[in-house]
C-alpha cells in the first residue's frame, strides 16, 4: 500500500500559518512597524491605501539587511532575534518568532527594498504568494521599505471576510497608536489615501500623548511613578474630571508591549472610585517593567493578553500608585454624586464642568420608602419657579409634533390630569390616576419628547441650528474624525456645522436646541454611537437623534410648576412610545391602589 502521509509544500504551509498571524490589514501594519522598530529605526513611515486592502507600505531608516538576509527573512522561522530557547526570557525585541514576513509573503504581493548600513548596493525583492518573482540590486541609500499589495489575493474567503474600510482603518490606527505610544523616541508618519493622519516627531511620552490625542491632554495628565522589587510602574493617568463616556484611551504596556488586562484595569478604575461615575471610563497610559522571565512572552502574535507571574501582588501596588497620584495632584477625594445642590439651575453650575455630573438612577427607587428627605423639597416655593417663558420655549416645538392617538388605558390615566402633581427630588413626578399613583421619570420623559420632536423635524427638513459666537473646539482622535466625516450628511442635518483643524473639530453651529455647555456631552454620545458600535445603516439616524436628545435633556431636572407638570404628562402621552425613553429606559409606571394597600399592611 502506498504511503498516504506527505509533507505540505512550503507555500501551502505558509498560507495556513499566515491565517493565524495575519488576520487583517492591521496585523500586517503591526508586524512591519514592529520590525522597523526592532531594526533600530529613528523614523518610520506608514502609508496605507484603501484601509490596507490595496497597499500597506512601511519605510524605515533602520539597519537594513544584506542580500542574503533579505532573502532569508521570508523563510518561515527565520529570525535574527533569538538563537536559543533561553533568549526567550531576555527578549528586548518585539518580534522573535520569525513568522511574520513568511506569512505576509504567502498571502500578498510583497516588494522589499533594503540596504545594509554602510553597504553600497541594496537589494530589491518581489515575492507573490511565497514565490520569488524577481531579485535585483537597488540604489537605496538607507533602511528598508516594504510594500504589501493585494492582501489575501489568494485567500478569497479571507478577503471577503474583511470589514468595511472604516473599520479596518480603525484597527490599523489602533495598532499604529499603540506602537507610537510605546516608542515616543521614534518619529512616525502615518498616511491614509495620501492624507497625513499623524506626523509625530521624536518626543518624550507626555509630548507623544499630546501629539496623538490633542493639546488638551497636556493639562489633563497626571504622572505616576513607583518602583518596587517586583515591578516598575510609570506613565500618566488622566484627571478624573476628563473621564469620558467612551472607552477611549486606556493603554497598558509591559516591557514595551501593549497588552490588555481586565484584572489590572480593575485596579485602576477602583482607584478612581467616587471620583467618576460608574458609567465613565478613566483614561490612562501605564507602563510596567518587570524582569522578562516573570511574564510569559510566548504569547500568540495576534493576542494582546500577557500572563504575569506576580499579577496578584502588582494589583495593590498599581491601585495605590494611581490613588496617591490622584491625591497628590490635589484632586478632590470625593465628588458626591448623590448630592444635588438645591438650586443648580444657576448659570454658574451649568457652566462649570464640561461633564455634567451623572444623574444616578436608582431603578428600585420607591418614593414611599424614604420620608426623611421629602421635607427638604420645596417645589412650590415661588423663588424657585423657573422662568415661564423659558419653559414655553422649551416646549414650543413640540406643537409641531405629530399627535398619536392615545390608547384606552392611557386615556384613563390621563383623565385625572387635574389632580395635584408632586415633584420628588426634581427627578420624579408623582400624581394620582384612576388606578392609583402614576410615577414619571422626568428627564426620561423629556428625552422622549425631545426625541420625537427632533425626529419629526429631521424628517421634514434639517434641524434648526444656531451659529456660535465663538467656535466650539473639540479634539478628536484620528479614527473618530474618519467616522465623523463618514456620517457627515446626517450630522449636518442634525444642525451641526464644522471645519477641521487637524483632528480638532471646530464647530461653527450647533443644533438650536442644544446648549453650548452640553455640546461636549452630545459629541461624546455621537462618537460613542458611531465609533464603538456597528450600527445598522437604517438605525444611525435614530441613534444620533437619541444622542442629541439625551444631551439636551441633561439639564431638565428643574423645579416645575403644576402647569408645567401637566403639560409634560400631556405631551408625553401623545406619543405611542411614551412608556420608554428612546434609549430604552422606563419612563412611567403606576402603583395600583392594591399595591399601596399591600405596602402598608406589611
Ligand atoms: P521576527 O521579527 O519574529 O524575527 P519577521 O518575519 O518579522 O520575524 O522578520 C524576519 C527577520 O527579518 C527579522 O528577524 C529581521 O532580521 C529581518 N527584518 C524584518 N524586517 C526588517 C526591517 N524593517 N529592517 C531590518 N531587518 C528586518
Ligand atoms: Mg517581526
Amino acid at each position: 500500500m502506498p504511503e498516504i502521509i506527505h509533507l505540505l509544500p512550503d507555500n501551502i504551509a505558509n498560507q495556513i500559518a499566515a491565517g493565524e498571524v495575519i488576520q487583517r490589514p492591521a496585523s500586517v501594519v503591526k508586524e512591519l512597524v514592529e520590525n522597523a522598530v526592532d531594526a533600530g529605526a529613528q523614523k518610520i513611515e506608514l502609508h496605507v491605501k484603501d484601509a490596507g486592502k490595496t497597499l500597506i507600505q512601511v519605510i524605515d531608516d533602520g539597519k537594513g539587511m544584506s542580500e542574503m538576509d533579505a532573502r532569508m527573512s521570508f523563510e518561515r522561522h527565520a529570525t535574527s532575534k533569538i538563537t536559543s530557547a533561553k533568549d526567550l526570557f531576555q527578549l528586548t525585541t518585539k518580534g522573535f518568532r520569525g513568522e511574520a514576513l513568511a506569512s505576509i509573503a504567502a498571502i500578498a504581493h510583497v516588494e522589499m527594498d533594503t540596504v545594509e548600513k554602510d553597504a553600497k548596493i541594496g537589494t530589491k525583492i518581489q515575492i507573490e504568494g511565497s514565490k520569488l518573482k524577481s531579485q535585483e540590486p537597488s540604489t537605496r541609500l538607507r533602511g528598508t521599505s516594504i510594500s504589501v499589495k493585494n492582501l489575501f489575493f489568494n485567500v478569497p474567503a479571507r478577503r471577503n471576510f474583511l470589514k468595511s474600510d472604516n473599520i479596518e482603518t480603525k484597527h490599523i490606527t489602533e495598532e499604529f497608536e499603540r506602537i507610537a505610544l510605546t516608542h515616543p523616541e521614534v518619529a512616525f508618519v502615518f498616511s491614509h489615501n495620501n492624507n497625513i493622519i499623524y506626523n509625530l516627531e521624536s518626543a518624550n511620552l507626555r509630548k507623544r500623548i499630546v501629539d496623538l490625542y490633542g493639546k488638551g491632554f497636556n493639562t489633563k495628565l497626571v504622572p505616576i511613578e513607583e518602583e518596587t522589587d517586583l515591578v516598575k510602574i510609570y506613565g500618566f493617568i488622566v484627571k478624573p474630571e476628563f473621564s469620558r463616556k467612551t472607552r477611549g484611551e486606556q493603554f497598558l504596556f509591559v516591557n514595551h508591549r501593549f497588552f490588555k488586562d481586565n484584572y489590572l484595569h480593575h485596579a485602576i478604575s477602583s482607584a478612581y472610585e467616587n471620583l467618576i461615575s460608574n458609567k465613565e471610563y478613566p483614561s490612562y497610559f501605564i507602563f510596567f517593567e518587570v524582569t522578562p522571565d516573570t511574564i510569559d512572552v510566548n504569547i500568540h502574535p495576534t493576542k494582546t493578553e500577557i500572563k504575569f507571574q506576580h499579577e496578584k501582588s502588582i494589583y495593590p501596588i498599581l491601585r495605590s500608585t494611581v490613588r496617591s497620584a490622584l491625591g497628590k495632584y490635589n484632586i478632590s477625594p470625593s465628588l458626591d454624586f448623590e448630592h444635588e445642590p438645591q438650586f443648580d439651575l444657576s448659570q454658574e453650575v451649568l457652566k462649570q464642568p464640561v461633564r455634567q455630573p451623572e444623574i444616578k438612577v436608582n431603578t428600585n427607587y420607591n418614593p414611599f420608602k424614604d420620608t426623611s428627605t421629602s421635607s427638604q423639597e420645596k417645589p412650590l416655593s415661588p423663588s424657585l419657579k423657573p422662568n415661564k417663558q423659558e419653559w414655553e420655549d422649551f416646549y414650543k416645538i413640540t406643537e409641531e409634533a405629530k399627535v398619536e392617538q392615545p390608547t384606552e388605558i392611557e386615556f384613563e390615566e390621563k383623565q385625572d390630569n387635574n389632580s395635584l402633581k408632586i415633584q420628588v427630588h426634581k427627578k420624579f413626578l408623582l400624581t394620582q390616576v384612576k388606578s392609583g399613583l402614576l410615577l414619571v421619570h422626568i428627564p426620561r420623559a423629556n428625552e422622549r419628547i425631545l426625541y420625537e420632536t427632533l425626529m419629526e423635524q429631521y424628517m421634514r427638513h434639517p434641524i434648526s441650528s444656531q451659529q456660535l459666537l465663538f467656535p466650539y473646539e473639540y479634539q478628536l482622535q484620528a479614527t473618530q474624525k474618519l467616522e465623523w466625516e463618514n456620517n457627515k450628511t446626517i450630522i449636518q442635518r442634525l444642525g451641526f456645522e464644522w471645519e477641521w483643524n487637524g483632528n480638532m473639530l471646530v464647530l461653527g453651529s450647533i443644533p438650536s436646541i442644544l446648549e453650548v455647555e452640553n455640546t461636549a456631552q452630545c459629541i461624546d454620545n455621537i462618537l460613542n454611537k458611531i465609533t464603538f458600535t456597528e450600527i445598522d445603516k437604517g438605525e444611525i439616524v435614530h441613534e444620533l437623534i437619541v444622542s442629541l436628545a439625551a444631551a439636551t435633556s441633561k439639564n431638565s431636572n428643574k423645579i416645575l410648576s403644576q402647569e408645567e407638570m401637566s403639560y409634560l404628562i400631556e405631551t408625553l402621552f401623545q406619543y405611542e412610545q411614551h412608556q420608554y425613553s428612546p434609549s430604552g429606559k422606563r419612563i412611567i409606571n403606576t402603583i395600583t391602589l392594591d399595591e399601596l394597600n399591600n405596602f402598608l399592611s406589611l
